[in-house]
């Protein structure tokens, strides 16, 4: 029976890895093979403390060949580029052909520029370490170089946008302006009222200049060109970080599959791909549908709780079992809002300040993948908040 069956798991991010992980604990009769080109699992909720300095790598981008290690999953650093359906076999960057019998789509998002011009060459992200690079050389520029009167412009006002606004609002002191552009009329436009009311709070008291029905129209080096109310302005800044969309990219299926909204897959409830038998996609690059057949929310809160189903569903697949859907339990939000401050609300409880930041955190450390990570983490923080 060992190895009789193969799992290939496209992406080792929260729906992926932790998808690898549950299949390899479950049954060692499925070989489980991980591709994923990057040497590290990032935990992209505490990206604004990696930024910051209030964790560390380690913690919060993990790597992978450490977190793999002795669990059963053979992890290939590799990118897939093309899928088969028909022969069950993809193709990857290095020229590898894999076969089988079951896969996952895990590949998460990008960068969503909506067409503007200027976004690829002048804008950072915030979803990579290589962004988070970027980003820490622009704030290291701007705090060790100050100009009078210096700006830093954050594009989209949603979670990632407003938390990131407060922590470079903190980072820099006064060294730079920060300023939230966002086109709709309210900040959080998904968010709970509660967490909302509390990052309005956290902007104003770090002075960030939160301007709505704002759209960038041009991103160039030095300056954004915006759009407000049928007016165009232009606004000179050192920096652009631009956290306003996600896109999907997956690897082209041959033939190709039935894609929604946001470019996402279109999935069963039981994360099948519709009209597959053996491809699974969970995750951001999944539009699974809600009991109100509305696609689930792209968050790591989702992902993470349609791993241990997807894992179960594949083995059932196998096994000629019947699947079972994947129904999401909503455990609330938590907002980081600068430096040891954030807002949560999750079922029925709220609560903002610094215990809020710590109930965040340790709340992160014990969701990490991994459960050596996990533990390691969690006694590391436990270490740094203990000490006298
Ligand atoms: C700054 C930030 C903060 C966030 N905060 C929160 C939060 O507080 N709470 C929350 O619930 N969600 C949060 N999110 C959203 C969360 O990060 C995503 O919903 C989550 O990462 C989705 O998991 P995933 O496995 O689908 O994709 P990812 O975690 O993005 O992983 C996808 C992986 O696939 C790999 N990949 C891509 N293409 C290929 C390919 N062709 N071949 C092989 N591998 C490939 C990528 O390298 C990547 O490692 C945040 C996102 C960001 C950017």
């Amino acid at each position: 029976m060992v190895g009789q069956f193969r799992v290939v798991v496209v992406g080792g991010g929260f729906a992926g890895l932790t998808t690898a992980l549950a299949l390899a604990h479950k049954r060692s009769s499925v070989s489980v093979v991980l591709v994923e080109p990057q040497e590290h699992f990032l935990f992209t909720p505490l990206l604004y403390e990696l930024l910051s300095g209030e964790l560390q790598t380690w913690q919060v981008a993990p790597k992978l060949d450490h977190l793999l290690v002795g669990c059963g999953v053979a992890w290939l650093q590799d990118r897939v580029t093309s899928i088969n359906r028909q022969t069950r076999c993809l193709t990857t960057g290095s020229g590898r052909e894999l076969s089988f019998d079951r896969l996952v789509l895990a590949c998460g998002g990008v960068l969503q520029s909506f067409g503007v011009p200027g976004v690829a060459d002048h804008a950072v992200g915030f979803r990579t370490m290589a962004d988070l690079r970027r980003l820490q050389h622009l704030v290291h520029r701007l705090q060790t170089r100050p100009h009078p009167l210096q700006r830093l412009a954050v594009v989209g006002a949603g979670a990632s946008g407003v938390e990131l606004a407060c922590k470079l609002a903190d980072l820099l002191a006064g060294k730079a302006v920060v300023e939230l552009i966002e086109q709709g009329d309210k900040i959080l436009a998904g968010s709970r009222e509660f967490n909302r009311q509390q990052a309005l709070a956290a902007l104003q008291q770090r002075d960030v200049r939160l301007r709505c029905r704002s759209r960038v129209q041009v991103v160039a080096a030095d300056h954004l060109t915006l759009l407000v109310q049928d007016q165009t302005e232009t606004l000179p800044c050192a920096g652009v970080i631009w956290t306003a969309g996600l896109a999907m990219a997956p690897p082209p299926l041959l033939p190709a599959a039935l894609v929604g909204p946001q470019g996402r897959l279109v999935c069963l409830a039981d994360l099948r791909l519709a009209g597959e038998e053996a491809i699974f996609a969970a995750g951001d690059v999944a539009a699974v549908p809600d009991q109100s057949q509305q696609p689930l929310p792209a968050t790591a809160q989702v992902a993470m709780q349609q791993a241990p189903v997807l894992a179960r569903n594949i083995l059932a697949s196998l096994d000629g079992k019947s699947l079972q859907d994947f129904h999401w339990n909503d455990l609330g939000e938590m907002l980081s809002l600068g430096r040891g401050h954030a807002a949560i609300t999750a079922k029925g409880l709220t609560m903002a300040g610094p215990t809020a930041a710590k109930l965040r955190e340790a709340t992160y450390m014990l969701r990490m993948p991994g459960a050596g990570h996990r533990l390691v983490a969690a006694v590391g923080w436990l270490g740094e908040h203990l000490r006298p």
